[in-house]
């Protein structure tokens, strides 16, 4: 039996979790939290709100599935991270947030950090065959796939919510009608595969059949395809090294054709401001995913457009100093910071 413990039991991804872990005998959930909906009777041990790190104490797990939304996710990966417990992270903002005292946590712990994000879940899978030389994150391009900056600028959350593919919680969709998602994943991908970002590419792939491209050395590239259904990735994360059966169908490979797209950087900038605070390393990634919180909260609220959200993001990386955070507090200080300078633009 495989203890779980599920953090952000009542998102989008949550509860996909709790139907993988229902239909698999060997998956036991032991803990679950939930950052403000109630929880009824899942779990022996559960939790409304705060901290979860006294629960995941007392549950003892054997893998964290950290599926919180936001910077708010930081103290269960650092938890998990620290003691060598295997981290199933759908929690990207932490990892991308924390960096490099996240994987130095994980050299400390000595565990096993699992992306359930569902590219980098492809590209952890290809990846299996040999030293990856690049990779490529596929995007669906979102709702707005195709416009121009101009058609953007009176869109409203209820359009932006709209998604063509991924059926998925408010704050990732907005990011994924902005690209920021994918830049978000852009760093997500550098901090898991040690790859440079030149070495970290991205295609619109309108479809999302194909997950992720591993290309070796060799010339050979390695491509993930299946139905875009987060029970592949949350199965892979809590069964691995093993797999166990779900309900997803095999793909049809006859159904259509499989396209693929350069993404248009200027429209959607977020995917550019991202790889740049990649690029300058220290807590810029930590400020970008900070501000963009803020922003995408701002624009749910119809408090700023949706072109806003990108312009608000952008002021706030040119206001921060981006210095590397030597531990957790300096890390928070850099959060706090940026969400106060991208607070003080649209208030
Ligand atoms: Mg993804």
């Amino acid at each position: 039996m495989t203890r779980v413990a599920l953090l952000g039991a009542t998102g989008s991804i949550g509860r996909q979790a709790l139907e993988v872990i229902e239909a698999n005998d060997e998956l036991e959930l032991v803990a679950a939290s939930s950052g403000t909906t109630p929880i009824d009777g899942l779990a022996p041990l559960t939790q409304v709100g705060g901290d979860p790190t006294e629960l995941l104490e007392r549950a003892e797990p054997d893998v964290v599935l950290n599926a919180t939304l936001g910077f708010a996710g930081l103290p269960a990966t650092m938890w998990a991270l620290e003691r060598g417990v295997t981290l199933a992270l759908a929690n990207k903002e932490s990892l991308v947030a924390a960096g490099d005292l996240a994987l130095a946590a994980r050299e400390r712990g000595g565990g096993v950090l699992l992306p359930v994000d569902s590219e980098h879940s492809a590209l952890y899978q290809c990846a299996l065959a040999g030293d990856a030389d690049a990779v490529v994150l596929t995007a669906s391009g979102g709702p707005f796939r195709g416009r121009t900056r101009d058609e953007l600028a009176d869109v409203t959350a209820e359009e932006a919510l709209a998604h063509p593919t991924w059926n998925m919680g408010a704050k990732i969709t907005v990011d994924s009608a902005t690209l920021a998602n994918k830049g978000l994943e852009v760093i997500e991908a550098h901090f898991l595969f040690g790859l440079p970002y030149d070495r970290i590419e991205v295609v619109v792939h309108p479809t999302s059949i194909v997950h992720g491209i591993v290309r070796f050395r060799d010339g050979a590239a390695l491509a993930h395809v299946g139905y875009p259904d987060m029970r592949v990735p949350i199965s892979y994360a809590l069964t691995y090294p093993r797999r166990a059966a779900t309900p997803v169908p095999p793909l049809d490979l006859t159904a259509g054709p499989l396209e693929f797209f350069e993404p248009d950087l200027e429209t959607f900038s977020m995917l550019a401001l991202a790889r740049d605070a990649g690029e300058r390393g220290g807590t810029f990634p930590c400020a970008y995913n900070a501000a963009n919180e803020v922003a995408v909260a701002a624009f749910l609220a119809g408090r700023i457009g949706f072109l806003d959200i990108a312009a608000l993001v952008e002021e706030a990386l040119g206001n921060v100093d981006g210095a590397p955070a030597r531990d957790l507090d300096e890390l928070r200080e850099a959060d706090r910071q940026a969400r106060t300078l991208a607070e003080r633009e649209w208030a």
